[in-house]
């Protein structure tokens, strides 16, 4: 059985002092071992995260990280960098950093080798946009998404790497795919891992639903069989955060 994880992607939100009043508000009633809470918070908040969730069962991550170990790369961080602080997951190939900063399958896959062999756990993003949707040909794009991030990852690796279907016509629009649309897509990209892999990695690797999950939705998304959790962007700053980890 996999094990179910929720994670909040508060994207640029949330000043330290801000961090502090959100992650006061949620911890109690997110505490949970029934599936995995990460926050992933800016990087700026993590050592302050880390102190608030003390005690609790919460994970941290952060949004973005830089491949290369360290030097002359101004404005990034390293994973060391990231694990240090205290937070151990990491999410990679979001729409926004492929779409607003530009960055491609050939950048996302060495981000993915890299938190891999530095020891971070990838919350690997992909998914389509309203043109590719509607045109038909969503599948094939995220195909093509899934091999090229997956190049020269090892069985073990791919198993513990973390996929978020997110369709981009779907994030902070408050439109949710339906959950047949969205298990039909976590079904195909289990698959894929299936021909690129084996049954155990096919089975084990958890892949979530993301775009516009709310307390309303979650638990019809997360029923399916195929999608083992969510990542939350608007709800994950809310209360409402609670009643999606308990849906
Ligand atoms: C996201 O940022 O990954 C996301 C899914 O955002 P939202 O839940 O706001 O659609």
């Amino acid at each position: 059985m996999r094990k179910k994880i929720i994670a909040g992607n508060w994207k640029m939100n949330m000043t330290v002092s801000e961090t502090k009043e959100l992650i006061g508000k949620l911890k109690d009633k997110c505490n949970t071992d029934k599936v995995d809470v990460v926050f992933i918070v800016p990087s700026i908040d993590v050592t302050t995260a880390k102190e608030c969730l003390k005690g609790t069962n919460i994970r941290l991550g952060t949004q973005n990280f830089y491949f290369e170990d360290k030097g002359a790369f101004t404005g990034e961080i390293s994973a060391k960098m990231i694990l240090d602080a205290g937070a151990e997951y990491v999410i990679i190939g979001h729409s926004e950093r492929r779409n607003i900063f530009k960055e491609d399958d050939t950048m996302i896959n060495k981000k993915l080798i890299k938190a891999h062999e530095s020891g971070l756990k990838p919350i690997l993003c992909c998914g389509e946009s309203l043109e590719l949707r509607e045109n038909g040909t969503y599948k094939k794009f995220i195909e093509e998404q899934i091999k090229s991030a997956f190049l020269n990852v090892s069985d073990v690796n791919a198993m513990n790497t973390v996929i978020a279907y997110e369709p981009i016509w779907a994030i902070g629009t408050g439109k949710t795919a339906t959950s047949d649309e969205a298990e039909e897509v976590c079904k195909f990209i289990r698959d894929i891992i299936g021909k690129l892999y084996n049954d155990k990695v096919k089975d084990e690797i958890r892949i979530q639903y993301g775009g516009s999950v709310n307390s309303k939705n979650a638990n019809e998304l997360f029923s399916k069989e195929d999608i083992d959790g969510g990542l939350v962007g608007g709800a994950s700053l809310k209360e409402e955060f609670i009643d999606i980890v308990n849906y």
